[in-house]
């Protein structure tokens, strides 16, 4: 008896019905049976006055299917903060992006015939996209960059899901690890721990802005990338650009329950109705999507269809073939759908396996220690006055703690004691005090004593215990610190 599997389906905003549409007619061409839950989000949604862009009814049509093939959303100017993309990705818990880069028949660029194929395993939910933003001060902004043990555990094991899922051989960890030593340097180090899971797999890490060179040098060395939020946004549109640009760039988000597939490109409204845009894109996300139902026939036969209709038959869309004799959307459609059954006679689908998405535990502290130390504190202060005379009304606030001032730094560069000329001094400073007894452990009855007197002469804006775990600190140095 033939299965049928209950899909949300978003058509999107802009171009989004378009190339939904085109992808809807293909995978139901194959013969798959789908009821699809057409569901709305995105800009209509905004101006009707829902200010997250996605309605109730669509959040419990995806909780019901637990997946979901999606056009682009546009978040209009002037309604709601947020992305309807990204509350969607958060909603569903779907920490996985994976975003497949492989080169595609017949299609110019100047890496064809490279063999490019690698997929980028990208953080969906933490980083700077956690969205987490303060002005420090009326000219000083910051973003708060979370990372954690978990969120690094979840998307390092699904890394090598994939790779094993895809038969393939290495996964590159992409991070700035050696700058951000805590951060970017906790993927790395569980990237390192968990790899040794995966004997089968070459475990390499690599600086992200070497990546992104390499990727333009050598594209065709990587089978996976893993990387954080920001790292694998860049490093995937990158990747895009080496295949022929957005049109050619399908996506998924994955959780431990829900899925949502949709391309990388967004509702580029210009062309919104006109009938011309690429559609491979969300096609591709639809061919992912069947993968991840275990539909790998009719995955491989629209994978194959398509690279016929593009390279054999030479009928592509207008952002590769020009205007002149361009297929329209539809008709491009139409030509995939007649050639389901063809087989490209060089370029073949891989062999796919599904996914095993990795349990990782649900607890919130992952990572356990048995000693913990508050040793000092750093305080974030406003102050447009010279940092010696900051310095001096600091020590003499503190005169008489447990704490006394070790040293002020600005943009993580230390100021005083001493002298650093060169250095142009922003209004937000930070004072970091450290505890008189090395063993001391500062209680918060301690901090708002120690605040108190502070606050007496200077404006402050937050402040940061300096933790030890088993002995360990939590914190790194500024330039200069000893
Ligand atoms: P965009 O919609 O991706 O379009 C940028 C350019 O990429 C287009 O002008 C076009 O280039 C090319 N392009 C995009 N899709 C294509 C396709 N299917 N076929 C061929 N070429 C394609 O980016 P944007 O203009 O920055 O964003 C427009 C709206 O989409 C914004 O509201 C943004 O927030 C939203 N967005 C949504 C998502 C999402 O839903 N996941 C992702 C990104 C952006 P040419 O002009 O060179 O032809």
């Amino acid at each position: 008896m033939t299965k049928t599997y209950n899909i949300t389906l978003i058509p999107g905003d802009g171009i989004g019905p378009e190339v939904t549409t085109a992808a809807r007619r293909i995978i139901e061409a194959t013969g798959v049976s789908i009821n699809w839950d057409v569901c709305e989000a995105g800009a209509e949604v905004f101006k009707k006055g829902q200010a997250t862009g996605v309605p109730q009814a669509t959040i419990d049509s995806i909780m019901r299917n637990k997946v979901a093939l999606k056009g682009p959303l546009e978040t209009p100017i002037g309604f709601g903060e947020k992305s309807a993309n990204v509350t969607l990705r958060k909603l569903f818990e779907a920490y996985g992006n994976i975003r497949p880069v492989r080169e595609v028949p017949g299609i110019k660029t100047p890496f064809q015939g490279r063999n490019i194929d690698f997929v980028i395993v990208r953080e969906n939910l933490e980083d700077l996209y956690a969205g987490i933003e303060h002005m420090q001060t009326p000219g000083v902004a910051q973003c708060l960059k979370i990372i954690s043990r978990k969120g690094c555990e979840k998307i390092v094991r699904l890394a090598f899901e994939v790779a094993r899922a895809e038969g393939r051989k290495t996964v590159h960890c992409a991070t700035k690890a050696n700058i951000m030593k805590l951060s970017e340097g906790l993927m790395k180090r569980t990237f390192e721990e968990i790899a040794k899971e995966y004997p089968d797999i070459q475990a390499e890490h690599i600086i992200v802005d070497n990546a992104a060179h390499q990727l333009v040098r050598r594209p065709e060395q990587f089978d996976v990338i893993v990387t954080t939020n920001m790292n694998g946004d860049i490093l995937s549109d990158l990747g895009s650009g080496l295949i022929g640009g957005l049109g050619f760039a399908p996506g998924a988000n994955i959780g431990d329950d829900y899925a949502i597939f949709e391309a990388v490109h967004g509702s580029a409204p210009k062309y919104a109705g006109k009938n011309t845009i690429n559609p491979t894109a969300v096609v591709m996300s639809g061919v992912m999507m069947l993968r991840h139902l275990g539909e790998f026939e009719a995955a491989n036969a629209i994978e194959q269809a398509l690279f016929v209709t593009l390279d054999i038959d030479g009928i592509q869309t207008r952002d590769t073939f020009g205007n002149e004799g361009a297929a329209s959307t539809s008709a491009f459609a139409d030509a995939i759908i007649k050639n389901l059954g063809r087989k490209h006679s060089t370029c073949a689908s891989r062999n796919y396996q599904r996914v095993k998405l990795p349990k990782v535990s649900k607890a919130p502290d992952l990572v356990k220690v048995t000693a913990r130390q508050v040793n000092g504190l750093d305080v974030f202060l406003e102050s447009s006055v010279d940092f010696n005379t900051v310095g001096k009304t600091l020590e003499t606030a503190v005169e008489g703690t447990l704490v006394c001032l070790k040293m002020i730094s600005s943009r993580g560069v230390k100021l005083y004691p001493g002298s650093n000329p060169a250095v142009d001094v922003i209004d937000m400073l930070t004072a970091r005090f450290s505890v008189r007894e090395t063993a001391y452990d500062l209680t918060d009855s301690d901090i708002a004593d120690i605040m108190l007197r502070i606050s007496k002469n200077n404006r402050w804006n937050h402040i940061e215990k300096l933790n030890m775990f088993d002995g360990k600190p939590g914190y790194t140095k500024a330039h200069g610190e000893d």
